[in-house]
């Protein structure tokens, strides 16, 4: 896997220059992104191209299929510093939590209540192939189940309360912002 993706240049040359973070519809959102089996020189650039891209749209978290690579790679930062995630594997779950509403910057604007479980503790990579472990409990929990779940090519949509999946306008986001309501996507 890493050879393809090395023959077709860097990992980060993937990433579309206009309108980078790939939409809804896109069938890469619904493959099995690929284990990665021996990280490359050129992940911390991927990584870190994947911090700009989350940031400049005031997302939380991002996986790699989202900008175009069906890779196992995450990145997040809920505020507590920024992570990056390389073959990200929940070992443990436990507990629940409901709030707050999820959101996708695949699906920008829709939003809905998903179950998530309350702490988790993942292993995986960081991005020069150093292994990590990492116990997370409430928001970064739940942005490490939805950012590993788009590796498995699944969205928020099919896991969310159906009755509660709504359009978030414009002046309802601001209103969350200026409460302090995080989401996954505030554009
Ligand atoms: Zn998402």
């Amino acid at each position: 896997m890493t050879d393809m993706l090395q023959k077709t240049g860097r990992l980060a040359d993937h990433i579309r220059k206009d309108d980078p973070i790939v939409k809804y519809g896109d069938p890469i959102l619904r493959q099995i992104a690929k284990k990665v089996v021996q990280v490359p020189d050129d992940m911390p650039e991927l990584v870190e191209r994947m911090g700009q891209i989350m940031h400049a749209a005031n997302g939380v978290g991002l996986a790699a299929p989202q900008v175009n690579l069906s890779i196992r790679v995450i990145v997040y930062d809920v505020g507590e510093g920024f992570q990056a995630i390389v073959n990200p594997q929940i070992l443990r779950m436990s507990g629940e939590q409901f709030d707050p509403p999820e959101g996708c910057l695949s699906l920008p604007g829709l939003q809905g209540t998903v179950k998530r479980a309350e702490t988790v503790f993942v292993k995986g990579l960081d991005e020069y192939g150093k292994p990590l472990r990492i116990r997370a409990e409430g928001y970064a929990a739940r942005v490490i189940q939805h950012e590993t779940d788009h590796l498995d090519g699944i969205l928020f949509i099919d896991k969310a309360d159906k009755e509660t999946l709504h359009w978030v306008t414009a002046e309802e986001e601001d209103e969350e912002e200026e409460q302090g309501i995080l989401s996954m996507t505030r554009e």
